[in-house]
C-alpha cells in the first residue's frame, strides 16, 4: 500500500459532502496542478522577510533577493540538463514560455506540431503545419520527418511533447529530436507534464528548448521557465518592453540588454522563482521515490479501471506504452461532467473532465476509443496520491455506473452541480 509521499501541503484536507458530513479530499488532478510541497512552503517562508525588488536595490534585502533570483537560473539549468551557454528565462508558466519562443523565433520560421499537442504548444505560432495524430512512436518519427521535408528553406522548429496531458503517454523525444536535426530543424520540448515525473536532459536529448510550469512541480502558480539556445532569444524583440530589459534609453533610441533580462522586463516574481527552483531541487533528490510511488499507483489504478463496466481508456500508442500517472477515460452511456461532479460532491474525489486544452488530440482519442461522449474524464496521480485515493475512485465509479448518483444534479452554466 502507498501512503502519500511525505511533505505535501494539504494532504489532510477535508471537504464537505453533499450527502452530509465531510471526507478526506482525494486529489486525483495532479496533472492540472500539483499541491505545494512543504519544502517549497518552508523556502518561501524563509525568503519572505527579505522580500525586496531584485537587481536595482542596493540594500541588503535586495541583494539577498537578487542572489536567490539569479541562483535559481542555475538550478533550472541543472534541472533541465541544459548546455553551457543556454539561457534560462523566467516566465509565468509553460504557455508564457512557448509564446515567448514563438515571438523570438526568426520571422518565417516553419513550425511543425502534432495535432495531439496541448493548446499552449499548438496555438502560439504564427503559422504551424499540423501533423495528424500518429498511431505509433515509429510513425510519429516518420511523420515528423515528412512534415519537415516539406518545409521551405529557412529556419525550422519542431514542437515536441514530453508526456501527453491526456493519456500520460511518453513520447520518444530523443528519436524525434534526431529526426528534426537531420532536417535542419530546432526542437522545443513542452515539458509541462514530463518535468514532474521524469528527469529532463536537454543536452543529451539534443533538444534546443524546454518549457515548464512551477505549479505542476509542487510549487505555487505564477512561475515557469523557457530554457534553451541564446541566439534567437538575444536577437528577438523583448517579450515585454520596460525596465530591466532596456540597457539605455535616450530621446531618440532604446537599446535592449542581451541575456535573460531582455525578456523579463518589470519587477520579477522573485518569490515564485525561488519556489520553482526549490521545487526542482527537491524533485532532483527524490526521482527514485517519485517513479516508484507513481508507477505502483498507476498500475493499481489501471487494474481497477479495467473492472469498471463500460470504461474505455484513451490511448494513442496502445495500453502497454510507457506513461506517467495520467489516465483519461469515458464510461459508456454516462456524461463525464456529471460523473466528475458526483465524484466531487459525494466522494470527495477531484478529477477533471472535458477536452483538457487539447481539443484536436482528445477528439481523435475519443473517436479512436469508440467513445459515445464528446468529452472525457481524467484521473492523474502524483506525490500526494495514496492507495486509498485510487481504490476510492474505482469503487465510486463502479457505484455510479451501477446505481447513478445519490443526489440530484442540474446543469448551471454548462457545469453539473448538486
Ligand atoms: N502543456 C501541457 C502538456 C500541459 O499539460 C499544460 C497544462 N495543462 C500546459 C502545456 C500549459 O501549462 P500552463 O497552464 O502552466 O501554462
Amino acid at each position: 500500500r502507498s501512503a502519500a509521499v511525505p511533505g505535501v501541503v494539504g494532504a489532510d484536507l477535508r471537504v464537505p459532502l453533499v450527502t452530509g458530513g465531510t471526507a478526506a479530499y482525494a486529489n486525483l488532478d495532479h496533472a492540472a496542478s500539483a499541491p505545494c510541497s512543504s519544502a517549497v512552503r518552508d523556502a518561501v517562508d524563509e525568503l519572505l522577510p527579505h522580500y525586496a525588488s531584485v537587481h536595482r536595490g542596493a540594500g541588503f534585502a535586495s541583494q539577498v533577493c537578487t542572489r536567490v533570483y539569479e541562483g535559481a537560473r542555475q538550478v533550472l539549468s541543472d534541472f533541465t540538463g541544459a548546455r553551457q551557454g543556454d539561457q534560462v528565462v523566467f516566465t509565468r508558466n509553460t504557455t508564457d514560455a512557448l509564446n515567448l519562443l514563438a515571438s523570438a523565433a526568426p520571422r518565417g520560421t516553419s513550425v511543425v506540431a502534432f495535432d495531439t499537442a496541448h493548446h499552449a504548444a499548438l496555438l502560439p505560432w504564427r503559422h504551424v503545419r499540423r501533423i495528424p495524430a500518429p498511431q505509433s512512436p515509429t510513425e510519429a518519427v516518420q511523420a515528423l520527418d515528412e512534415a519537415l521535408a516539406e518545409c521551405p528553406e529557412g529556419p525550422r522548429l519542431a514542437v515536441l511533447t514530453g508526456a501527453c496531458n491526456v493519456t500520460g503517454e511518453l513520447w520518444r523525444v530523443a528519436e524525434l529530436a534526431r529526426a528534426a536535426r537531420r532536417r535542419g530543424a530546432r526542437t522545443v520540448l513542452d515539458a509541462a507534464q514530463l518535468a514532474p515525473h521524469r528527469p529532463i536532459r536537454l543536452a543529451e536529448l539534443d533538444v534546443d528548448y524546454a518549457a515548464l510550469s512551477g505549479h505542476k512541480l509542487y510549487a505555487p502558480f505564477g512561475s515557469g521557465a523557457l530554457v534553451g539556445r541564446a541566439d534567437w532569444l538575444n536577437a528577438a524583440d523583448p517579450h515585454l518592453a520596460g525596465g530591466g530589459a532596456s540597457r539605455a534609453v535616450t530621446e531618440r533610441a532604446v537599446s535592449w540588454t542581451t541575456g535573460p533580462e531582455r525578456h523579463e522586463a518589470g519587477s520579477p516574481n522573485t518569490v515564485g522563482v525561488h519556489a520553482l527552483a526549490t521545487a526542482c531541487r527537491t524533485l532532483t533528490t527524490r526521482w527514485g521515490d517519485v517513479v516508484a510511488h507513481e508507477s505502483a499507483l498507476l498500475s493499481r489504478l489501471r487494474a481497477g479501471l479495467v473492472e469498471v463496466p463500460g470504461l474505455r481508456e484513451l490511448s494513442l500508442f496502445g495500453s502497454e506504452h510507457d506513461r506517467v500517472g495520467v489516465v483519461s477515460f469515458t464510461l459508456d452511456g454516462q456524461d463525464p461532467g456529471l460523473i466528475a461532479a458526483a465524484l466531487s460532491a459525494e466522494h470527495a474525489i477531484g478529477v477533471r473532465d472535458g477536452l483538457f486544452c487539447a481539443h484536436l488530440g482528445t477528439r481523435h482519442l475519443l473517436t479512436k476509443a469508440g467513445a459515445d461522449s464528446g468529452r472525457a474524464l481524467r484521473a492523474s496521480i502524483g506525490l500526494g496520491t495514496t492507495t486509498e485515493h485510487v481504490d476510492r475512485l474505482v469503487a465510486a465509479l463502479k457505484s455510479l455506473v451501477a446505481d447513478g448518483p445519490a443526489a440530484a444534479y442540474e446543469q448551471v452554466d454548462g457545469h453539473w452541480a448538486p
